[in-house]
């Protein structure tokens, strides 16, 4: 839904990873946290410290509540008080919607109890009924046309969220005359059914495949498969059923490839036929999203018309640092042609490696061998086990390393305090306070990091309460938290694979951005920032846990205590390196689909197939094999709508961010302190290009045609793109 309020709550709630990664399956069982602090006196409160959430059903006193006061509030904007007055009140109004929407959202999340799941469902309904009312109140936006022109009785961040509230509003219609708005709202509605019909059908038609016999899938993966059988009369003799015998009913395996199983099965299994017959598979369900895509599609198209935009692009883009599709495509065109020469060696590698295994010199490399034959060139090139890697990443240590992190580069300690009776949701939970030597508590952090059953498999920051100035002398903090699915029997049990480690230094960033910005408006608190913005500090902080320097400060083997070795961490890097360029070509392909189908006018439209099928020629090494259609789960189509390239923008800022304040000195008092108050500090109330040019000087952007650009050569350097 475009709506004002929501959307910039949503936002921040959906900062899920570019890539989807594979939660650790190891080390199962669930024992409670050991909290170590001395309990000071606890008081008992609600959910998350909300005194309404002592039950499931508070969540409908908290929007009644949450209501009233918006109510107040609106009747205090129309009758026309001050622009800074306005802007304030429009603040508030959002802060008391969002906190409801975005506890809400996390809850749905996380809860394991199903009454707090339902009542959060309803309670998010209900706000979003009253989003619609809000978002077409023509007194507020009167009332803020009239802030934006008083603007020179506004602090800057004042006039900014006056701009920015007033295009968000005019993104959701308000502005058009009311059969225009009613299409607008219609169009919305539909829009939202569309994308959660497109991610229902993602999660309920994985697809499948059936192998027989049994055997030719590796003992090792059976967990992940379904024993079926069928009447041996019904065994070709060709393909999948040799092996006959005189059973009347032959044995088989039944892979769901959903994502998890079909990158294990991908990577692991040596016929060539399974990884063809799951790779097909898999990558080409669920089929009805195909009309889902092209109904969506077409509703967004419309939309933007509605709204006066050319395509659904151009619209989804006003208010990012690209600020047309033209600008985006040109980006990713420029990365596309930088990265090719490296992918395409990188290419030639494998399929030589391929060959040499095979014994065939005329073997062709398939998309199903990719992910096998890297598998094994990475470890037989760098000798690298990924289990004992594993060995020195206990998740207590990597949070040790996290605060070690905060304490070197911002000054700032995070201390495990104990939770109220009746403010967390499950055993698991860890609650921090970060805390400055002299500015005090600057915000809350909690931590539900292991799996569980019926837990949401995913890997999240969500914002509970955004950062605020409530009077010169009061500030209201920040309550974030952070969600992973990391498997382990109890605490101090957890051992992460290294791509774990990488995503959760990745969700502290957006954590941190969260804690540490101090803004006046809660609209522009941590990460709510302009979406192609968004994902930098996270990128930033993924360089972590790659860099030996910092690793060596807590990284130990769980049993022996001995540090991890520097050769180690070393191989992990060259491993990472070795078709990086692949990697980046496939990122930048995927952009490129979303932007292309996002761009193109209804009558130029083919089908969605062809379209992929054309980019993928044109711009990755790979064959596009006939009858797949990938981007029928490529759920970011539907939630970051021509926004996927901002992963891209993040790397690239990220890049150059590092190499110029980081790399020489990663734990830096005065590199941190520069990040904290040049970019950290400002969350989304500054602009960003400013907030680049401030901390890394020239060479960070580009201007292009109006909009922003990133500077491209700092990525292209780290991957050694050049010559
Ligand atoms: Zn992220």
């Amino acid at each position: 839904m475009s709506t004002i309020f929501h959307l910039r709550s949503a936002l921040s709630t959906t900062m899920l990873r570019a890539l989807s990664r594979t939660p650790a399956a190891y080390f199962r069982n669930g024992r409670r946290f050991q909290h170590s602090v001395t309990a000071p006196v606890v008081k008992e409160t609600g959910l998350y410290g909300f005194d309404h959430l002592k039950t499931a059903k508070g969540f409908q006193r908290m929007v009644d509540d949450a209501i009233e006061r918006s109510n107040e509030l609106v009747n205090y904007i129309a009758g026309m008080p001050s622009a800074p007055e306005i802007v304030k009140a429009m603040d508030e109004i959002s802060d008391t919607v969002c906190t409801v929407i975005d506890s809400a959202e996390f809850c749905r999340h996380t809860h394991p109890d199903r009454d707090y799941v339902t009542e959060a469902s309803k309670a998010s309904l209900r706000l979003n009924e009253y989003l619609h009312y809000l978002n077409s109140n023509p007194s507020i936006y009167n009332a803020i046309i009239r802030a934006e022109q008083n603007h020179h009785l506004l602090t800057e961040e004042g006039l900014r969220a006056a701009c920015h509230l007033r295009i968000d509003l005019e993104k959701g219609g308000i502005h058009l005359n009311p059969e225009k708005l009613d299409r607008v709202n219609q169009l919305n509605i539909d829009i939202l059914q569309l994308c959660r019909e497109f991610n229902e059908n993602i999660i309920t038609d994985p697809g499948h495949v059936d192998i027989f016999p049994a055997s030719r899938i590796p003992k090792r993966l059976h967990h992940l498969t379904k024993p079926i059988c069928r009447p041996s009369s019904l065994a070709p003799k060709t393909s999948m059923g040799v092996g006959l015998g005189p059973n009347p009913k032959e044995r088989g395996l039944r892979l769901m490839t959903e994502p998890n199983t079909l990158c294990s099965i991908l990577q692991l299994a040596s016929d060539t036929e399974v990884r063809k017959l799951a790779y097909i598979a898999g990558n080409s369900a669920p089929h009805g999203n195909l009309a889902v895509l092209d109904k969506l599609l077409s509703a967004r198209h419309e939309l933007s018309e509605v709204l006066g935009y050319k395509t659904y692009s151009e619209f989804a883009l006003k208010g990012n640092m690209a600020s047309s599709p033209e600008i985006v495509l040109s980006f990713l065109h420029d990365m596309s042609k930088m990265v090719r020469p490296k992918a395409e060696e990188e290419f030639k590698k494998i399929l030589d490696f391929k060959r040499g295994r095979t014994g065939q010199s005329v073997e062709d490399l398939k998309p199903w061998d990719e992910a096998y034959f890297t598998r094994m060139m990475k470890s037989s090139a760098h000798n690298l086990d990924y289990s004992v890697v594993a060995s020195y990443f206990s998740l207590a240590l990597c949070i040790e390393g996290l605060k070690v992190l905060a304490e070197s580069l911002f000054g700032v300690k995070f201390h495990e305090i104990p939770l109220c009776p009746g403010e967390s949701w499950h055993p698991d939970v860890l609650k921090l306070s970060l805390h400055h030597p002299d500015e005090g508590d600057l915000g809350y952090l909690y931590l539900d990091l292991k799996s569980r059953k019926g837990k949401h498999p995913i890997c999240a920051h969500f914002a509970i309460k955004g950062g605020r100035k409530i009077s010169d002398t009061d500030y209201q903090i920040p309550i974030v938290a952070l969600v992973c699915n990391f498997s382990g029997s109890n605490f101090q049990s957890v051992r992460l694979h290294h791509s774990d480690v990488e995503t959760l230094f990745h969700e502290f960033g957006h954590a941190l951005h969260s804690l540490l910005s101090r803004t006046d408006y809660q609209h522009f608190s941590g990460t709510r920032v302009a979406l192609d913005f968004a994902e930098t500090p996270s990128n930033l902080l993924e360089y972590y846990a790659w860099d030996y320097r910092f690793l060596s400060t807590f990284s130990k083997h769980y049993s022996t205590g001995d540090p991890i070795p520097e050769n180690l961490v070393k191989s992990l890097l060259d491993a990472k390196n070795m078709f990086a360029a692949i990697e980046l070509q496939r990122q930048v392909f995927y952009a490129l689909v979303d932007q292309t189908l996002h761009t193109l006018q209804p009558s130029s439209f083919k089908d969605s197939i062809s379209i992929v099928a054309d980019l993928k020629r044109e711009h990755t090494c790979w064959k596009c094999i006939e009858g797949t259609y990938w981007h029928a789960r490529f759920s970011h189509l539907v939630s970051y709508g021509a926004g996927y390239y901002s992963y891209l923008y993040a790397r690239c800022f990220a890049a150059t961010i590092w190499q110029k304040t980081l790399q020489e000195d990663p734990l830096s008092p005065a590199a941190g302190s520069a990040l904290r108050s040049k970019f950290l500090q400002h969350g989304g109330a500054k602009d960003p290009a400013i907030i680049l040019n401030d901390l890394v000087g020239d060479g960070v952007i580009r201007n292009h045609n109006g909009g922003i650009i990133p500077d491209i050569s700092g990525l292209g350097e780290e991957l050694k793109l050049f010559n």
